[in-house]
């Protein structure tokens, strides 16, 4: 099989490159904003939108019109890869894993792409990469990439800009070391609880950052705009927003790594974004805004990486309609909304089996995921909601 892994590294650049590498950015932003508009208005006026292949038409008239001759200063392929972007924004979107796209805003994950691999160099032992417009530039090599380079993506974060080079190799197919199933419910109280018992502290468990983060917002605001006060203050919260972001991605990835090794088969519940905030129930705070949306984030992140390590480790990922997962008794199989009077118990008003509401969500996931199996392997086993087989 091909195994698809991404190396990211610490970028040093010069201080041309780096203004170099801000307008490359800013160009591939405006080129994703000014076709997310015109997309918005054709599909508002005409009910369609703009093939990919008619946007990158546009683009090569763009840059050659007057109005913005800087657009041809960047590299070509990576202002294309902007406009599939948006195409791919739009796709997650009518697929109903993603919000509508949205405009971007400067100083927001400012990125830019390189797709094809003929125009990137790669010296590691020289610790440097060559890319195109930019010329030779070090990073900081921490480890060698394994695997043939497929295309490199340029960074900002918090002031520095990195390099995350993909890469593809073949590996063979692996066979899962462990043997054991496990379902998983995703909530607010608890980020996820596995059907064995054990769970993860919720995503916001973060305190200590967000605290920090609140007072470096207050003081920003408190600041004359773009006084030298003001951009200290500015930088400082960019570095909380990164310090927070770093944080919960190691978290999930050990999370992740863990399951994925000692689980054969993982089974979740098929949330889609706008179901997510549903199942948000009656906590109004995480329902709303920034919470919110980092939920949601990180579930997806979550399944994302379960699906790819559980790929790698030769394990499965089988994701189940949600419908009555939270409300089946596993003793009995009596389904009613009765039998979760609160977000966090359970309570079978028919045979008085009890349990942490999320813990009965991951044995209810994991049981139809085994259905699900079943029925894939044997199509003639039908499969009852009211007695889900053990
Ligand atoms: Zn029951």
């Amino acid at each position: 099989m091909q195994r698809l892994q991404a190396y990211k590294y610490e970028l040093m650049p010069g201080g041309q490159q780096k203004r170099d590498m801000s307008r490359f950015a800013g160009s591939c932003r405006f080129v994703y904003n000014k076709a997310l508009a015109l997309q918005k208005e054709r599909y508002e006026s005409q009910g369609k939108k703009h093939s990919y292949s008619a946007l990158c038409k546009l683009l090569t008239q763009w840059r050659a019109s007057f109005e913005t001759p800087w657009l041809c200063d960047s590299p070509s392929q990576a202002l294309q890869q902007s406009l599939k972007d948006l195409e791919r924004a739009y796709a997650n979107f009518f697929a109903k894993r993603a919000e509508f796209p949205r405009f971007k805003r400067k100083g927001v994950r400012d990125s830019f792409r390189y797709p094809q691999s003929q125009q990137i160099k790669l010296d590691e032992a020289n610790g440097r990469i060559f890319l195109p417009k930019l010329g030779w530039m070090r990073y900081r090599n921490s480890r060698n990439i394994q695997g043939q380079v497929r295309n490199a993506t340029v960074s900002l974060r918090a002031g520095k800009w990195f390099v995350s080079i993909q890469t593809e190799r073949e590996v063979d197919q692996p066979l899962p070391e462990a043997t054991s199933a496990i379902g998983i419910d995703v909530g607010i109280a608890r980020f996820a609880t596995l059907s064995d018992g054990s769970y993860l502290a919720p995503l916001n468990s973060f305190k200590r950052h967000e605290t920090a983060l609140r007072k470096a917002q207050q003081s920003l605001s408190r600041k004359e705009k773009f006084s030298s006060n003001w951009r200290k203050a500015k930088r400082k919260v960019q570095r909380l927003h990164a310090r927070i972001g770093n944080a919960r991605h190691d978290y999930l990835h050990k999370a992740t790594t863990t399951i994925s090794q000692n689980h054969a088969m993982v089974c979740i519940e098929d949330l889609q974004v706008r179901n997510m905030s549903k199942s948000a129930g009656r906590n109004v705070r995480a329902k709303s805004g920034l919470n919110k949306a980092i939920l949601d984030q990180g579930w997806f992140e979550f399944r994302r990486q379960l699906q790819y390590k559980l790929d790698w480790n030769g394990g499965m990922l089988i994701a189940v309609p949600p419908q009555n997962t939270s409300r089946t008794c596993p003793a009995c199989g009596h389904v009613s909304k009765d039998n979760r009077r609160t977000q966090a118990h359970f309570a079978c008003v028919e045979c008085g089996y009890e349990n942490n509401a999320d813990m009965v969500g991951a044995i209810n996931i994991l049981r139809a995921g085994h259905a699900r199996l079943a029925c894939e392997v044997n199509p003639d086993v039908g499969i009852s909601s009211r007695n889900p087989p053990r």
